[in-house]
């Protein structure tokens, strides 16, 4: 039987175009397979923020930050703690990204047209040792035009290559098996879905309107991770983490459904790390839902008290910003799902942006004028003030007694008492007099003032909380919020998986959040930010670049 392409990529996301794109431009043909309709093209990295992890960019010069690979790798290796027989490839992969991340990344993307917003922001800061988790340094470079913009050169290349034959999509096509011939990996078999014109990211019909097979030497499996199946997450869950949440919020559309994954764990391939999972602990309902149970994650600024559940601040230095990780656990150990921001209309205005493309649309629409309006207006962002009166965890009250009431009303019972909570917000607001204190969230403002980024549109300048000239006052309700899957198939630097008995599967390549951004966890336990759309370009890129050279 003749063959219907050199390579199959399994996933129309980032991973899978960037992979396309790479052995189509290579003169080999290649068929892109894709459950969801054309108007998902791009998968995840279509609704992200598009910031990227950068080492020693000219935007970071420019801005004073003086930032190496060797800083960038302390970092890395502080975060990820990897410590597993199986962290041998992960660990490769670190290495191997954060030199790319130093290196050809931000020249390779700018060849194809992408541009960075000049502010670098400052993800995951960490608050332990110079060995301990979080960025020394500001390194989150946000796309110019967001997460589309990331998407934008693909899917231009992927067009291209598409005129020209080399490439061919294949939506509604979802697989359902792996195909394997004389021990090679060689194909696919799988259900067409109904056509549905459904707007992207809302849920698609999965009615089943025939079959097919395709035929290809090799195979690239880049189809996403688990964060939109919340059984998945709850049967993946470490137990270091405590017990998984009884409440979630999805951050990803359902089609993030890990179907796949099982697919190609059940043909043979190795799956390792699969209890290291990224969820966010800010997550906020989404007034205007697109996809099932859709939540947005708050990027905060410094700023905020964050109270738990019973009313008590969170432990040094489990601040805004600081460390996702370690707060989710602190927040499972209350035995409560949810905790609460404390903060100032002078707080909101500049401290909260929202995680998605469609919430900033001055930097998605590449509008300088509105972008400007971010340092200059009155009020916050327009989508954050949307959801500061129009959404289900947003509280705002002129005086604390009141917010406080209201915050109980939220969810039903009075875990939280006036007295407690004022107690601690005048105690910390007594350390705002000097700029040398004994709270660390306070030193911590400080801190991030000295950098002109945060002074800049990040970091409201110290003030009290309980002082009427900076309110109203306002509570968030913070839910844990699915996102990203950490660990995935175990992968050689060309992204080819291993089987269960150590060798290579030959055929078979896997890249993106399926490959666990790479080597199958590259990330190790945490991430520092900006890490997976750069994951995927770089593993899609090593899949489609070998994928190409060994199909001859
Ligand atoms: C709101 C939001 C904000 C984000 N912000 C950032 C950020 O600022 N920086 C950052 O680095 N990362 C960010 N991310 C994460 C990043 O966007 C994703 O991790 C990344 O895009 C995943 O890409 P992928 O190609 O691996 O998978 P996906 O984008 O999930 O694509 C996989 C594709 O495979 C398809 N598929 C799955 N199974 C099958 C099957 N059986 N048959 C056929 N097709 C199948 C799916 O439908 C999907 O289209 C964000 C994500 C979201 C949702």
């Amino acid at each position: 039987m003749a063959d219907d392409a050199d390579v199959i990529v399994v996933g129309a996301g980032l991973a899978g175009l960037v992979a396309a794109t790479e052995i189509a431009d290579s003169g080999k043909r290649v068929i892109v397979v894709e459950q969801e309709g054309e108007q998902s093209l791009g998968g995840q990295a279509f609704w992200s923020f598009g910031g990227l992890f950068l080492v020693d960019s000219p935007e970071q010069r420019r801005l004073g930050i003086k930032d190496s690979f060797e800083l960038a790798l302390q970092d890395w290796m502080g975060t990820a703690g990897f410590d597993r027989e199986e962290d041998v490839w992960p660990r490769r992969w670190a290495e191997a990204y954060v030199a790319f991340a130093a290196g050809e990344k931000r020249g390779w993307l700018r060849a194809m047209g992408h541009r960075i917003f000049p502010v670098v922001g400052w993800a995951e800061r960490g608050g332990y040792d110079a060995m301990g988790h979080g960025n020394s340094v500001p390194r989150f470079h946000v796309t110019w035009g967001t997460g589309p913009g990331v998407v934008a050169p693909f899917e231009r290349r992927a067009r291209d290559a598409q005129a020209s034959g080399n490439l061919t999509f294949k939506f509604r096509h979802r697989v359902d098996a792996l195909t394997i011939t004389g021990g090679a990996f060689d194909g696919i078999t799988g259900s067409m879905l109904e056509p549905d014109d459904v707007e992207r990211g809302k849920s698609s019909s999965r009615k089943v309107i025939g079959d097919f097979t395709l035929r290809a030497q090799a195979v690239i499996v880049a189809a996403g991770g688990i964060g939109g199946n919340h059984d998945l997450v709850r049967q993946n869950w470490p137990k270091r983490l405590g017990d998984a949440p009884k409440n979630m919020i999805s951050g990803v559309p359902e089609h993030v459904d890990g179907r796949m994954i099982g697919i190609t764990e059940a043909a043979g391939a190795r799956l390792i790390n699969r209890d290291r999972m990224w969820h966010y602990v800010e997550g906020i309902r989404n007034w205007s839902p697109i996809w099932p149970r859709h939540g947005i994650r708050i990027l905060p600024g410094p700023s905020s008290m964050w109270f738990d559940a019973t009313g008590k601040r969170l432990p040094s230095p489990l601040f805004p910003g600081s460390d996702t990780l370690g707060q989710l656990h602190y927040i499972m150990s209350t035995g409560y799902d949810y905790s609460w921001f404390v903060l100032t209309q002078s707080i909101i205005k500049k401290e909260f942006a929202l995680s998605g493309s469609e919430q900033n649309p001055d930097l998605t629409g590449k509008s300088w004028l509105m972008t400007a309006r971010r340092a200059t207006n009155k009020g916050a962002p327009a989508p954050v003030e949307a959801f500061k009166s129009r959404g289900a965890d947003f509280i705002v009250r002129d005086n604390l007694a009141d917010l406080v009431t209201a915050m109980n009303a939220l969810v039903g019972d009075n875990l939280l008492k006036l007295d407690d909570v004022k107690a601690q917000i005048e105690a910390r607001d007594r350390e705002i007099g000097n700029a040398f204190v004994k709270d660390t969230q306070v030193m911590n403002i400080h801190n991030a003032r000295k950098y002109i980024g945060d002074r800049l549109i990040r970091t409201a300048k110290p003030h009290r909380i309980l002082d009427p000239a900076h309110g109203p006052l306002i509570a968030v309700k913070l839910n844990i919020l699915t996102r990203k899957t950490l660990g995935g198939f175990e992968t050689d630097l060309d992204s080819r998986v291993f089987g269960r008995d150590g060798n290579i599967m030959p055929g078979l390549y896997a890249a993106g959040e399926a490959a666990g951004f790479g080597g199958g966890g590259m990330h190790g336990y945490r991430s520092l930010e900006g890490t997976f759309l750069g994951g995927c370009l770089f593993s899609g890129r090593n899949a489609g670049r070998a994928a190409a050279k060994a199909v001859g």
